[in-house]
C-alpha cells in the first residue's frame, strides 16, 4: 500500500555497491544506504553508509572516480564545507578573490 515507496523503486535501476565495514568485511549497499557528501569545489569529498549488517553509521573519503561512480548511481548528495586542513590552491583561490575590487565595501554596505 506505499504507493511512493514502490514508484520511487520502479524508477530507479538497484544498483549494488560494494564496500567494507570495519567490523563486517565486505557489505553490498544500494544507493539509497549511502549518502555523498561534497566539498565545495565538487570533484571530491566522501560517503556515508550504515552497515546494513551491524548498523554501524561509517564515513569513508570519497575521490574524484567514486565521486563520479556514487553520482551516477543516483545516489544522493549535499555539499558541504571543506571541514579538512585549507589547502594551498584554496588560499590561492581566496587570495585571488581578496584581489577583487568590490568586495569589501559589498561587505560594509550590507551593514
Ligand atoms: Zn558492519
Amino acid at each position: 500500500m506505499n504507493d511512493e515507496h514502490r514508484a520511487k523503486r520502479s524508477n530507479e535501476k538497484m544498483t549494488t555497491i560494494r564496500t567494507t565495514c570495519t567490523r563486517c568485511g565486505d557489505v553490498e549497499l544500494t544507493t539509497a544506504d549511502i549518502g555523498l557528501e561534497l566539498v565545495a569545489h565538487g570533484a571530491t569529498g566522501s560517503y556515508r553508509f550504515e552497515c546494513p549488517f551491524c548498523g554501524v553509521v561509517q564515513r569513508r573519503p570519497a575521490n574524484e572516480r567514486v565521486v563520479s561512480i556514487l553520482l551516477a548511481t543516483g545516489v544522493t548528495y549535499e555539499v558541504v564545507s571543506t571541514a579538512g586542513p585549507i589547502t594551498e590552491e584554496e588560499i590561492s583561490v581566496f587570495a585571488k578573490a581578496l584581489d577583487q575590487d568590490g568586495w569589501f565595501s559589498e561587505l560594509v554596505s550590507q551593514g
